[in-house]
């Protein structure tokens, strides 16, 4: 891989602009559901406050919350392209990141409970590279808060404490149950990633990739579009709200994919993403120019 700054000059931007600023279709979400909440309701103050502070961060060039999260990278690269090299020019984006102020010291060594001073560590950042017959590299950046990380869950079918069977109902009542016991911590509205199938592992890698989709696009499968749908329906009726203080939007969108499993398991995991939903993506030369920015 040649131009290593050029690479790290880009991935920082990315990594800037995913910090300070939310994607469009998340902002358009938040401002649909203000119009649906009542005048003088808790739940509109919420999303107003929400939504100055989105102001705020764009304006200020600041992180749009004090948790700058687990940064994800996943690369789509052309066959043979260095990926170590790719790795090496991320991880200094992101030690510069932190030094002027874009990323707080969020990444924290589990058994002494220090911080690292760049977020770079074992495990940190996350990268997911896949090669591709393509010319250009894809990268998509999520930073996904702690809190919401928190509300995540998974579940193994059947599971009688809910009546969920291995079928789309008990998925659906999966996916129900988990944000009943979320009640908006993990700073709702959110968003549900969904995984059928897979393992514990894969289950939960492929429930955070469905948030790389875009709010209002629909699955590619037919049932579960179709599920995806009434789940958002059913959600208004459980007045959750913004932050759990009651209303109508407990959740912006609900993505759900499916993998294969064995004949033993039937997992559902389910990820959970806060109303900060950082997620941004670029495409590049193979020499590290910016070709054209996503979302
Ligand atoms: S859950 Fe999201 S909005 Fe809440 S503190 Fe964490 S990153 Fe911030």
């Amino acid at each position: 891989m040649k131009n290593h700054a050029q690479w790290e000059a880009n991935l920082f931007e990315l990594i800037r602009r995913t910090s300070v600023d939310l994607p469009a279709d998340v902002e358009s979400s938040l401002r649909r559901a203000l119009s649906v909440e009542k005048k003088g309701s808790r739940a509109r103050w919420v999303l107003e406050t929400i939504l100055s502070n989105v102001e705020a961060a764009r304006k200020n060039d600041a992180p749009l919350c004090q948790d700058t999260g687990s940064l994800i990278f996943r690369f789509h690269v052309p066959v043979g392209f260095d990926t170590n090299a790719l790795a090496a020019a991320a991880r200094l984006a992101v030690a510069r990141a932190t030094r002027l102020g874009y990323l707080r010291q969020n990444t924290i060594d589990s058994l002494t409970g220090e911080p690292y001073q760049t977020n770079v560590a074992y495990g940190a950042p996350v990268f997911c590279f896949e090669q591709c017959a393509r010319s250009t590299v894809d990268v998509r950046l999520l930073m996904k808060g702690g809190g919401c990380e928190n509300m995540g869950r998974q579940y193994s079918l059947p599971d009688e404490a809910i009546a969920a069977g291995r079928d789309l109902d008990g998925v659906r009542r999966c996916i129900l149950d988990a944000l009943v016991q979320t009640q908006g911590n993990g700073c709702a509205p959110g968003i549900l990633g969904v995984s059928i199938g897979g393992d514990r592992c894969t289950g939960c890698e492929h429930a955070k990739e469905q948030f790389l989709r875009k709010l209002d696009d629909r699955a590619r499968i037919r049932v579960l579009a179709r599920l995806e749908q009434r789940i958002v329906r059913e959600a208004r009726t459980l007045d959750i709200g913004p932050m759990g203080l009651g209303g109508q939007t407990a959740v912006l969108g609900v993505k759900i994919g499916a993998l294969s499993r064995l004949p033993a398991s039937f997992f559902v995991s389910v990820s959970y993403m806060c109303w900060a939903f950082r997620r941004r993506g670029a495409v590049l030369s193979p020499s590290g120019g910016m070709k054209r920015w996503l979302y």
